[in-house]
């Protein structure tokens, strides 16, 4: 399995920024998990081939560009670009983007092909298949309904916290894979900033070294992301402190292969 955490800063000479401001993960550039900054950073060969877009959560930096990827592929689309997400989520959606005052409502809407948007309810708890991956979606503990996923290929399984602080069931959820590959996992916040990061419900190095307690680890890869840009020094010091084997922040605009 192919990822990149897309970019969504470059520097003067159009390289990528070590900085995550927008979230969206690209695996074997089709399907994405979140839309931060998905109509910044596709090239366009995965522009053609993304259509299923996963939403975890409705939080601006998971959703920023959705309405554009779709508004700019809206002539082109022979199929409509599912978007993935949790009855509440969708419902969220809904309401407050695609709701003819920010964007249009483009679930109702169809080009030459047909409809250019379907949403897709994920129905929690249970496997769901995403292109060629099978998906499992479970609540994480984030200020708004949130889920963490485990995909897997048939061969490789990686999973995804999204934004959330303490919680149970994703590691119940991924304690239970006979292989997982990789771990993608938030820590926000520095450890000076404990409290904030606690009424806004996300991990610093600390809490995130005390919640992986609770991974059965063995031996995989565990990238950390949504690492707030400002203190992504000092996270990054905090977190090479906790000593963890194969714990290190992940890198945007690189492809990990697993
Ligand atoms: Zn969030
Ligand atoms: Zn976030």
């Amino acid at each position: 399995m192919r990822i990149e955490l897309l970019p969504s800063t470059f520097d003067d000479r159009g390289v990528a920024t070590l900085e995550q401001r927008l979230t969206c993960f690209l695996i074997d550039d089709c399907v994405a998990v979140d839309a931060g900054s998905i109509a910044i950073a596709l090239n366009d060969e995965q522009r053609s081939k993304v259509r299923d877009i996963i939403i975890t959560h409705p939080h601006m930096e998971h959703i920023a560009s959705l309405p554009i990827v779709i508004d700019d592929l809206y002539p082109s689309l022979q199929e409509p670009m599912r978007v993935h997400a949790t009855p509440e989520v969708i419902d969220l959606l809904e309401r407050d983007v695609f709701n003819w005052n920010v964007y249009p409502r483009f679930s109702d809407l169809k080009n030459d092909y047909g409809p250019v948007m379907q949403y897709m309810p994920i129905p929690v708890g249970r496997s769901f298949p995403v292109a060629h991956l099978n998906v499992v979606a479970v609540p994480v503990n984030h200020i708004v309904p949130t889920v963490g996923l485990l995909v897997s290929d048939g061969s490789t399984s990686v999973a995804f916290s999204s934004d959330t602080s303490e919680t149970e069931e994703f590691w119940n959820l991924i304690n239970d894979v006979k292989q997982l590959d990789a771990l993608l996992i938030e820590a926000s916040f520095p450890n000076g900033m404990a409290k904030l990061a606690e009424v806004s419900r996300h991990f610093t190095p600390a809490s995130l070294g005390e919640e992986l307690k609770k991974l059965n680890h063995n031996g995989m890869d565990i990238l950390a992301v949504h690492l707030k840009p400002t203190y992504r020094d000092e996270i990054i010091r905090q977190l090479d402190e906790l000593r963890i084997p194969k714990l290190a922040a992940m890198e945007p605009g690189k492809v990990y292969n697993w």
